[in-house]
């Protein structure tokens, strides 16, 4: 599955039906459920509020299954990052005045079984998640 749609955050709804979706077919537990869904609202929040200043930018959700393995991108073009290392560390953020704070990536990785983030600056970035 790959679904496009505009940077605002109303559609972080909408990511968060489309991945439920696509995953009923692995009949997932509740809990899986609530921890993949958890983890892409983080990740698309962050492509909305941090990737771009425009709603009129897009956002693009992709997912695979192979077997029983789930694998969830969240991709954007916006402005990137620089490390990505630290930007990954908890309690880190770039926006304390929007009451941010920092922890995003941590639910990410706490959630997932694997998360990998590649990302140039004014390129954009791309989380891959596996569960
Ligand atoms: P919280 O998620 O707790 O509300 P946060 O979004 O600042 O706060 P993280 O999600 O962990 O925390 O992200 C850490 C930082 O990484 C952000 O403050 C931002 O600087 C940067 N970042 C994350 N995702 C992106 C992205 N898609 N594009 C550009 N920068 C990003
Ligand atoms: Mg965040």
């Amino acid at each position: 599955m790959q679904i496009r749609f505009d940077a605002r955050s109303v559609n972080e709804g909408l990511a968060r039906m489309m991945v439920a979706a696509f995953m009923t077919e692995l009949n997932p537990t509740i809990e899986e459920l609530a921890d993949v869904k958890t983890a892409v609202s983080e990740a698309v929040t962050n492509a909305i509020i941090h990737a771009y200043q425009k709603e009129t930018e897009q956002v693009e959700l992709i997912c695979d299954r192979k077997d029983e393995e789930l694998t969830i991108q969240i991709v954007d073009h916006g402005i990137g990052m620089e490390n990505v290392e630290q930007a990954m560390e908890p309690f880190y953020t770039t926006k304390p005045e929007l009451e941010r704070s920092g922890m995003g990536f941590a639910f990410m990785e706490a959630f997932m079984d694997q998360v990998k983030v590649e990302s140039e600056p004014e390129k954009g970035t791309r989380v891959t998640m596996k569960k």
